[in-house]
C-alpha cells in the first residue's frame, strides 16, 4: 500500500479518560497508525469544533485543547504538540470553494481533544502536520458529505481524512458500573455497520428517519456529523468497514470504520 491509497477514517473517540487508560481501543488505534502508510499530513474533523459556517484551523503549532470538565489532573497537563498545516488549510479552504463553500480561517485554534485523544496514540511523536476542518451541527448529513466530497483528492496526496466522534453518543444513558450493552445502542450500531458495508447510502443519508433508534443513537448529531465527511471524502460509491467494535458505560460505542471506494 503506498500513500496513494489512503483511506479516510471514522474513530469513535470516547471519553478523554481513554489516554489514562487506553484499553482495546487504544491499542487499535496504535494498531491502525502502524498499519496505514504514514500520512504527510492529517486533516482532523472533530465533534468538538462546531461553528455556523465551515471554519479551517492554520497555526503555524498546535496547542491542545483541554476542552473538558472535572476530569482527572494528568488529562490537562497531555499534550499534542504536532505542527500546523497552514498550506494544507489553504488546499482546503480553496477545494471547498471549487465546491461552491465559503470557509473562514482560524490561525489561532489548536487541537481539541476529539482531535488529539486519538492522534495522541497514533503518532506519538507528534511530527505529522495536523489541522481540523468544522462541523456545522444545525446542517444535515447529506451537506457533511459534500464537504468530504470535495476534500476527496487530498487522499491521494498523502492527507489522512480522520473523522472524530461517536457511533452511538448518548451521555444521558451512560452506566457508570458498565454492565449490558443496551439493546438499542446495539441495534444502531449493528444498522450503522450493515449499512456503510452495503454502500446503501441513501438511507445513511436518511439517517434520522430510518436507522433504528436513531434519537436515543444520537440525541444531537454532533458525534455523528463527522462520519458523513469521512464518507463522502471516499467517493460516491465508497463502502465502509467497521475495523473495530466494542461498547464502555452500557451504550457508549467505540466503532471506527475505514472507507475506500
Ligand atoms: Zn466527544
Amino acid at each position: 500500500m503506498t500513500a496513494a491509497d489512503l483511506p479516510s477514517l471514522f474513530l469513535s473517540h470516547g471519553a478523554p479518560t481513554l489516554s489514562l487508560d487506553p484499553g482495546a481501543t487504544g491499542a487499535f488505534w496504535q494498531r491502525l497508525a502502524a498499519e496505514l502508510p504514514r500520512p504527510d499530513a492529517v486533516l482532523c474533523v472533530s465533534a468538538h469544533w462546531m461553528t455556523e459556517e465551515p471554519a479551517v484551523s492554520a497555526p503555524e503549532r498546535n496547542d491542545t485543547i483541554h476542552d473538558f470538565y472535572g476530569f482527572p489532573e494528568p488529562l490537562y497537563r497531555m499534550t499534542w504538540p504536532a505542527p500546523g498545516a497552514p498550506a494544507l488549510a489553504k488546499r482546503v479552504s480553496a477545494l471547498l470553494a471549487e465546491a461552491g463553500i465559503p470557509s473562514a480561517t482560524d490561525t489561532e485554534r489548536g487541537l481539541d481533544h476529539g482531535a488529539w485523544v486519538p492522534l495522541r496514540l497514533m503518532y506519538p511523536a507528534a511530527d505529522i502536520p495536523t489541522m481540523q476542518l468544522s462541523i456545522q451541527p444545525y446542517r444535515d448529513a447529506a451537506w457533511h458529505e459534500q464537504l468530504g466530497a470535495a476534500l476527496a483528492p487530498l487522499r491521494r496526496d498523502g492527507v489522512l481524512v480522520l473523522a472524530s466522534g461517536g457511533a452511538v453518543h448518548n451521555l444521558r444513558a451512560l452506566m457508570r458500573q458498565g454492565g449490558p450493552v443496551a439493546p438499542w445502542a446495539k441495534a444502531f450500531d449493528d444498522w450503522l455497520a450493515t449499512a456503510l458495508a452495503e454502500g446503501r447510502r441513501a438511507e445513511l443519508l436518511d439517517w434520522l428517519d430510518r436507522a433504528p433508534h436513531a434519537r436515543d443513537a444520537q440525541p444531537t448529531p454532533d458525534h455523528f456529523l463527522p462520519l458523513f465527511v469521512a464518507l463522502g471524502a471516499a467517493g460516491p460509491n465508497a463502502r465502509g468497514e467497521r475495523i473495530h467494535q466494542g461498547f464502555t458505560l452500557g451504550s457508549l460505542s467505540m466503532a471506527a470504520f475505514r472507507f475506500a471506494a
